[in-house]
C-alpha cells in the first residue's frame, strides 16, 4: 500500500519493518473533558487506517496512551494544567477526571464503531519508566536541570525540526498562546522531561523522582509507552495534525536520543475538523461531542460516514447542513440494502467478488482514500452481482468501513415487515396523509391527523431517519 509520510512529504510504499507485522502508536486523548468530534475524526481515520492494514492480512499490533497527568494548555510547556482545570471545574479529584472522561471517551468509540487498542496505557502507571528513560538522556548528556526542572536539550542534536515546512509562527508555542516564555530554557526549543518546580500549588499528582518530588512533561509517555510495547522499532505512528509539533518532534527528538538510532519510519496525521468559524477545540469550552449528535437525533454512525467521504489529510468542515447531507446519502446507501437482505441465499460469484474487491482494496491502498472506498461500496451495489456476492461483499469493506451497513439494512427490513403486518392499514394511510400535509407545510393538518392517529392507538414520530410508528 501507498502511504503519506508526514517525514517525508511524500507518498511511499509502506513496508513493514518485521514482515506481515505491524507496530502501531496512536496519541490517545487528554481525559479532562469529553472527547469533540474533532478529535474523535483523528481516531475514525487512524481507526481505518489500523482496519485497513489486518484487512490486507497484516498482523497488527497498536498501542494508546491516556494523558492523565502533564498536558498543559500550551504545547510549550506553559499555561495551566489540562487535568487540573477540568478538576477544578468538576470540583473533583484529577483521578476521578481522568476516569470518567476516560471512560466517557471508550462509550463514544464504541458507538462510533472505533476498535479499542490492543494496549492502552495512562500515563500515570508508567511514572518509573519515565524517571528510568530521563535518567538514560541526562547520563548520554541530552538532558540538563534548570529552575529545578529537567530539560531536553534541542540543541545536543544533528536535526530537531524533522517534520520540516513550518512557519516561524507554529514554532513560538509559548508566545502564540499569549502566555509568557520559560527562561529557564537554554534553547527556545527545549522542552520539560520532568516538573519539580510545579507553578500550581495545588498540584496534585506528585511522586518521587532521582530529581525531587514532581510529575513527568507531557511529550516523555508516548517515547516510554510505545518503546515499552512495541520495542525499539515503530512502524506507524499516529496523531492529529496538531501533535506534529511540538509533540511528536519531542518525542523523536527524546526516542531517538535515547535509542541511538532512527526509531519511527512513518508519520500518520489527521487534518482537523472545522467549525465554519475555525478549529474545534476542547479548550475553547463549546464543543460538539458524540452524545449532543445523539441529543439532536443523529447517529453516531452517521458522523462516522460523514468523515469517511473526505480525506484525511484535508481538513474538515462540520456544519449541520454538512451532516444532515451525509444522513440523507448514507439512508439512501441503506435503503438500498434492505431488498438484498431479503434475497434468498445463493453462490457467490467469484470472478465478480475478487473484481469488486481489488478495486475497495486499490481505493484504502492509495493512501487510505475513503470517499473512493465509499464509491466501491456503491460500484457493488451497483453491479450485476447477486445478492449473496453483494451482500458478502458489504460485510468484508465494513470490517474496515465500520458502518453497520448489512445490519441496519436488515433491521430496516424487519421493522418495516413488523410495521406493515402489526399496524393497521387505516393507520399507516393516515400516516402517509400527514406526510404528504407535512411535505406542503400544512402544519394544522398534520397536527390533525397525529391525533387521528393517536385516537387509533398509534404514535407517530418524526425522526432524522425517518418516520416511526409505535403502539401508545
Ligand atoms: P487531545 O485530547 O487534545 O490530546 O487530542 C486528542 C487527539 O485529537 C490528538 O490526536 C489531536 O491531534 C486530535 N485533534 C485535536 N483537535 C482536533 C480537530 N479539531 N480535528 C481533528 N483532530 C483533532
Ligand atoms: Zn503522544
Amino acid at each position: 500500500m501507498q502511504l503519506y509520510n508526514s517525514l517525508s512529504h511524500k507518498k511511499e510504499d509502506f513496508i513493514p519493518r518485521e514482515a506481515g507485522k505491524v507496530s502501531m502508536y496512536t496519541c490517545g486523548p487528554t481525559v479532562y473533558h469529553y472527547a469533540h468530534i474533532g478529535n474523535l475524526r483523528s481516531y475514525i481515520m487512524e481507526d481505518i487506517l489500523e482496519k485497513y492494514l489486518r484487512f490486507t492480512g497484516l498482523d497488527v499490533k497498536r498501542v494508546m496512551n491516556i494523558t492523565d497527568v502533564g498536558h498543559l494548555t500550551s504545547d510549550g510547556d506553559t499555561g495551566d494544567d489540562k487535568m487540573l482545570k477540568g478538576a477544578k471545574r468538576e470540583h473533583k479529584t484529577v483521578m476521578e477526571i481522568a476516569k470518567f472522561y476516560t471512560d466517557a471517551f471508550f462509550a463514544d468509540c464504541a458507538k462510533l464503531n472505533i476498535k479499542t487498542p490492543d494496549v492502552v496505557v495512562p500515563a500515570t502507571t508508567y511514572i518509573d519508566e519515565f524517571i528510568r528513560v530521563i535518567s538514560v538522556l541526562m547520563e548520554k548528556g541530552y538532558a540538563y536541570e534548570a529552575g529545578g526542572n529537567i530539560y531536553f536539550d534541542t540543541s545536543k542534536l544533528d536535526k530537531y525540526y524533522v517534520f520540516g515546512d513550518l512557519s516561524e509562527e507554529d514554532l513560538e508555542v509559548g508566545v502564540r498562546e499569549g502566555v509568557e516564555a520559560d527562561g529557564n530554557k537554554r534553547n527556545k526549543a527545549d522542552f520539560v522531561l520532568w516538573f519539580t518546580k510545579s507553578k500550581f500549588d495545588d498540584q496534585e499528582l506528585k511522586w518521587e523522582s532521582p530529581w525531587g518530588v514532581g510529575y513527568p512533561g507531557w511529550h516523555i509517555e508516548c517515547s516510554c509507552i510505545s518503546m515499552k510495547n512495541l520495542g525499539e522499532y515503530l512502524d506507524i505512528h499516529c496523531g492529529g495534525i496538531d501533535n506534529a509539533f511540538p509533540h511528536h518532534t519531542n518525542e523523536i527528538a527524546q526516542s531517538e536520543a535515547y535509542l541511538g538510532h532512527e526509531w519511527c519510519n512513518y508519520w500518520f496525521h489527521v487534518h482537523h475538523l472545522n467549525t465554519t468559524s475555525g478549529k474545534m477545540s476542547k479548550s475553547k469550552g463549546e464543543f460538539l461531542t458524540v452524545s449532543l449528535l445523539e441529543e439532536k437525533g443523529y447517529d453516531p454512525l452517521v458522523y462516522r460516514f460523514f468523515c469517511l467521504n473526505s480525506h484525511y489529510r484535508k481538513s474538515l468542515v462540520f456544519s449541520w447542513d454538512n451532516l444532515d447531507n451525509a444522513v440523507v446519502s448514507f439512508n439512501k446507501l441503506i435503503d438500498k440494502i434492505v431488498p438484498l437482505t431479503q434475497e434468498p441465499a445463493g453462490e457467490i460469484d467469484k470472478a465478480e467478488y475478487d473484481r469488486l474487491r481489488k478495486s475497495f482494496d486499490e481505493a484504502l491502498g492509495n493512501d487510505i482514500n475513503t470517499s473512493l472506498a465509499v464509491t466501491a461500496v456503491y460500484d457493488v451495489l451497483k453491479s450485476k452481482a447477486n445478492a449473496t456476492t453483494k451482500l458478502a461483499l458489504l460485510n468484508d469493506f465494513d470490517t474496515v468501513l465500520g458502518l453497520d451497513m448489512v445490519k441496519k439494512a436488515a433491521a430496516k427490513a424487519e421493522a418495516a415487515g413488523s410495521s406493515a403486518a402489526d399496524i393497521p392499514a387505516e393507520v399507516l394511510e393516515l400516516v402517509e396523509q400527514r406526510k404528504a400535509a407535512r411535505k406542503d407545510k400544512n402544519f394544522a393538518l398534520a397536527d390533525e391527523l397525529r391525533d387521528k392517529i393517536a385516537a387509533l392507538g398509534y404514535e407517530v414520530k418524526e425522526t432524522r431517519q425517518g418516520t416511526e410508528i409505535n403502539k401508545i
